[in-house]
């Protein structure tokens, strides 16, 4: 029994919950509305948490283990959930996709794979500017599904706070399918692996075949030796998103019965964005104040000095797992950039997970005005947060991508050669390009295949 995090009321009088308010902050809606904003954060108020202290607590671990060298994480999903997106067939095939990558990572890596969706509250998003202009008309920026909407118009664009509560119900139904699916035997070892020899069986996929076969050996020797397949029908799967909008993460901040500690039940693991991680800014003060793993977006201007600061801030206690640094530098930089910065926190002491994020420092625009990025830039960048990490006998501990389990055409390249006339019919992010469904698996061969090497 995981017993059941407190009311909103123990985390009321928690203190330093609300520190973060007078502190300088970037990139929050500007609700206009009052009564509205009051009237949604007291409903959410009294909403019952959507992940269990105890769920928190085995992802640090896991999370610790990967730190070590003892795990891989893959986290994925879309850079904007959207509410409309959120159908069965869409989340299944995005989980489906992700245990798919997840086999072949286990496999390259014989190390367990940690399993987390950028899945179930990825629902706000920051801008580079506040404003957008089509066709000579200016309106606020699309700031997510938790904030105003999608559509050009200026109703759909206002910054509307009864969307903090569509965003915690739609968070929570996506998190209930997730679990069903992945307890449920949804998961199970062989039905993915038999979704991989699909993609596998493509005349477009062939070289990856050999990687299939020895997997399927390996399955065969487990079975043979008596594996209990029933212990594989079942996988852990954990929520994360970018804790951006900190009223949403304020009013969900618990207090655990158990540790009287307060957690962010919105999603087991948060991270704060590279244009939000200011050492003095609100963020940063906030989630140093919960008890979750915590990540932290790196680009390629952040100096040594940064992430010195952000390890006294978020882990003063040098505690494995709870913080994960996610570089983002682009295929140009990494190896480049990423050295000094490992190097100065090996030089501290402290354990954190390093996760490459090799989608956000390789956007371009394509000649026909899509974002894009290009697949083999995104390779790229993956083999160079590996090159620097052998180099310095340090621990590449994961892989975050913005993914789904559908046949879109965002990203180009790959072995089915997406090019920019597909994205006329099939571009459908409402943020940044994802990976398709078969792009993600190309990339998990690909990384699976210089993880053994
Ligand atoms: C994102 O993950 O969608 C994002 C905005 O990333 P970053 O903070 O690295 O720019
Ligand atoms: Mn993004």
């Amino acid at each position: 029994m995981i017993p059941a995090t407190g009311t909103q009321e123990g985390a009321a009088a928690y203190p330093g919950l609300d520190a973060w308010r007078s502190l300088p902050i970037s990139q929050q809606p500007d609700w206009q509305d009052g009564p509205g904003l009051d009237a949604a954060l007291t409903e959410l108020s009294s909403a019952p948490p959507l992940v269990f202290a105890g769920e928190v607590d085995q992802l640090r671990t896991r999370l610790a283990a990967a730190a070590q060298g003892n795990a891989f994480v893959l986290q994925g999903g879309d850079c904007a959930e959207t509410f409309a997106g959120m159908t069965a067939d869409r989340i299944s095939a995005r989980v489906r996709t992700i245990l798919q990558m997840a086999v072949v990572l286990t496999y390259g890596a014989s190390l367990p794979v940690v399993k987390m969706g950028r899945m179930a509250g990825q629902f706000a998003k920051p801008r580079s500017s506040n404003e957008e202009t089509r066709h000579g008309v200016t309106l606020p920026a699309y700031r997510g599904d938790m904030v105003n909407g999608y559509d050009f118009t200026e109703a759909s664009r206002r910054h509307d706070p009864a969307r903090l509560i569509r965003a915690y119900h739609n968070a929570a139904s996506t998190l209930n399918l997730v679990r069903a699916f992945t307890q449920g035997g949804f998961a199970d070892l062989r039905a993915v692996h038999d979704w991989n020899r699909g993609f596998a069986a493509h005349p477009a996929h062939v070289r990856y075949e050999s990687t299939v076969a020895q997997i399927d050996r390996a399955l065969k020797f487990m079975a043979a030796c008596g594996a209990d397949f029933d212990a594989l029908r079942g996988v852990e799967f954990f929520a994360s998103h970018e804790a951006l909008v900190l009223e949403y993460e304020r009013v969900l901040t618990r207090i655990d019965s158990r540790s009287r500690l307060p957690y962010d039940t919105s999603a087991h693991f948060v991270w704060i964005g590279e244009r939000t991680r200011d050492l003095d800014g609100a963020h940063v003060d906030f989630l140093s104040r919960v008890r979750n793993p915590i990540g932290v977006k790196l680009g390629p201007g952040t100096a040594p000095d940064d992430v010195l600061g952000l390890i006294d801030r978020l882990d003063p206690e040098r505690e494995p797992g709870r913080l994960t640094f996610i570089t983002r530098m682009g295929a140009g930089l990494i190896r480049d950039r990423l050295p000094d910065l490992v190097r100065t926190v090996t030089d501290s002491g402290a354990t954190v997970l390093w996760i490459t994020d090799p989608m956000h420092g390789n956007t371009v625009t394509s000649p026909n005005g899509y974002k894009t990025r290009n697949f083999d830039d995104v390779v790229d960048e993956v083999r160079g947060f590996f090159e620097v990490h052998r180099e310095l006998g340090t621990v590449p501990g994961g892989l975050h991508v913005e993914m789904t389990g559908d046949d879109v055409a965002e990203c180009l390249g790959g072995s089915d050669r997406i090019d920019q006339e597909a994205f006329l019919t099939r571009y459908e992010s409402v943020c940044d390009p994802r990976l398709n469904h078969q792009q993600s698996l190309e990339l998990a061969f690909l990384v699976a295949e210089s993880l053994a090497g």
